[in-house]
């Protein structure tokens, strides 16, 4: 059935359906279920029901489980992309990457979950045993974003199932169409009644049933700052394991000693991907004087050449934002920052695409004061700063309260070391732009989260430890 949503096992229209529109176009391309608080109950109580069974399979059946969910999503991996692109606007290409990376995430953790050992520990205790068991946490929710709407749940979802958690997801209003196809696949690929439900709606009127329950042990959410503390307060009656993804303000560092075709495009990345709707998007370019001039001119010339457009298009580059809200942040980043003495370079835009479009900016001489060097903008939009001595630009680099990503760009081996201790966030690429993927922990330092995604660190989020004490041992 068309836009319904996945719950213990049933796919249900719901009385009321909310549109999906194109952004680039505004066009209506599909209604969807908007599942009612009731919904959502009935999907907690399945998962509960799910939990005995799930989490006594064996690991490696978990994980063969997994793997073919994966197997199928990259079988249909085109038709997953054209979906994402309909309802998300990336470029073709990049929605394929998504479906790989997010694919990848439950190859890595069907192999993760098989070593999700204990620990045993020298005991302090004559005369007993000491262990450490790890054990499933229980019911567990995610609330998903619109900007990676594919990947944000396989990551949460690949990590909960392989530690033998069910768990219960609610994607983005605006990107519900390419989560329930990659549900479809998961049931095909024979995941149980109850153990991955889909259930979407209206993101307040859905968390709050989830955050009162106290059947729902983990709450994952990616998306911003704000709403995560709001779920975090959410979550304090029932004492949840929340974890949290949420927005970046990553500083994108380079030094004079580089090479500057090396940076420039390595700043073109860590900027334009996902058109700037990305957390590990660079918001600040931070560049040293004596070559801040050419950096410039030849980030110009490479902005330059970047093509807006409808995501289906095979030129395109920079597709329209999500939502318009986001459209008219960039908007007013690039007011504010002119108003205040920045100059600005945009691509040129064809006429007559919608206000969701935001031609790729560059904006030079940003100072502190500016709006732009202070919140993340997750748009097309690239601030670049000068700075004078490393000092000076790792305590500008640190001043705020986001630390989800950085950047440095230096030949100096003594200074990459010492930067990678001094940058306040989560994830640091020296010398590289990409460096994400199911082996590493992704999260973010002070507000820019809380607990780790992918790597051996994201599946502990859906665990329990236990320790145990055999006493009494001596024959
Ligand atoms: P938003 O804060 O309105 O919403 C973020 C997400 O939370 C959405 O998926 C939304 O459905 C959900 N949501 C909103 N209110 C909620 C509530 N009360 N309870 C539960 N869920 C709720 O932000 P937005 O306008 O969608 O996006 C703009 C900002 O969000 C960006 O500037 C960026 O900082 C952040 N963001 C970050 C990521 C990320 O990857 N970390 C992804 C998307 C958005």
């Amino acid at each position: 059935m068309a836009g319904a949503a996945l719950i213990d096992g049933q796919w249900i229209a719901g009385e009321q359906r909310d549109i999906v529109v194109d952004p680039a176009t505004g066009d209506e391309i599909a209604d969807v279920a908007r599942c009612s608080v009731s919904d959502m109950s009935l999907a907690i109580s399945a998962a509960e029901r799910s939990f005995a069974g799930w989490r006594h399979l064996l690991p490696a059946k978990r994980g063969a489980i997994l793997r073919s969910w994966a197997s199928l999503m990259r079988d249909h991996s085109e038709e997953l992309a054209v979906l994402v692109t309909s309802e998300q606007g990336k470029p073709l290409a990049e929605a394929r990457h998504e479906i790989a990376y997010g694919a990848g995430f439950l190859e890595w953790f069907a192999a993760e979950g098989e070593r999700a050992y204990g620990e045993t520990i020298p005991s302090h205790k004559v005369g007993s045993s000491l262990q450490v068991r790890m054990h499933p946490i229980g019911v567990a929710a995610a609330i998903t974003p619109w900007n990676f709407p594919v990947a944000m749940i396989t990551r949460k979802a690949g990590a909960a199932l392989a530690a033998g958690c069910p768990i219960i997801v609610k994607p983005a209003p605006e990107t519900p169409l390419s989560a329930l196809a990659v549900a479809r696949l998961a049931e095909e690929a024979g995941i149980p009644r109850g153990v991955l439900q889909l259930v979407v709606g209206h993101p307040i009127e859905l968390s709050t049933p989830l955050l009162r329950d106290t059947r729902v042990r983990a709450l994952s959410f990616t998306g911003s700052t704000e709403v995560g503390r709001l779920l975090l307060k959410g979550a304090a009656d029932t004492i949840k394991k929340v974890s949290l993804e949420l927005g970046g303000h990553a500083p994108f560092v380079i030094f004079d000693d580089v090479d500057l075709e090396r940076a420039v495009n390595g700043a073109m990345a860590a900027k334009f991907a996902t058109s700037g709707q990305d957390c590990l998007a660079a918001n600040r370019i931070y560049v040293q004087r004596g070559i801040y001039d050419a950096f410039v001119d030849a980030f110009a010339e490479a902005v330059a050449q970047l093509k807006v457009g409808h995501g289906l298009e095979s030129t395109t580059d920079i597709g329209p934002m999500t939502k318009l809200s986001v459209a008219n942040k960039c908007r007013t980043h690039i007011d504010d920052a002119v108003k205040k003495g920045a100059r600005a370079f945009s691509a040129n835009q064809e006429a007559g695409l919608g206000l969701n479009f935001v031609p790729p900016t560059l904006l030079s001489d940003v100072t502190e004061e500016m709006l732009i060097a202070r919140e993340e903008t997750f748009g097309p939009v690239a601030a670049v700063l000068p700075f004078d001595s490393e000092e000076e630009v790792v305590a500008r680099a640190n001043a705020n309260e986001m630390g989800l990503a950085g950047y440095v760009y230096t030949d100096n081996l003594r200074r990459a070391l010492r930067l990678s201790e001094q940058i306040e966030c989560g994830m640091l690429g020296i010398n590289t732009a990409s460096f994400t993927g199911p082996p590493i922990p992704f999260g973010g330092w002070k507000q820019s989260g809380l607990g780790r995604e992918g790597s051996r660190h994201g599946l502990a989020e859906y665990m329990e430890l236990k320790y145990v004490c055999f006493g009494d041992l001596a024959a």
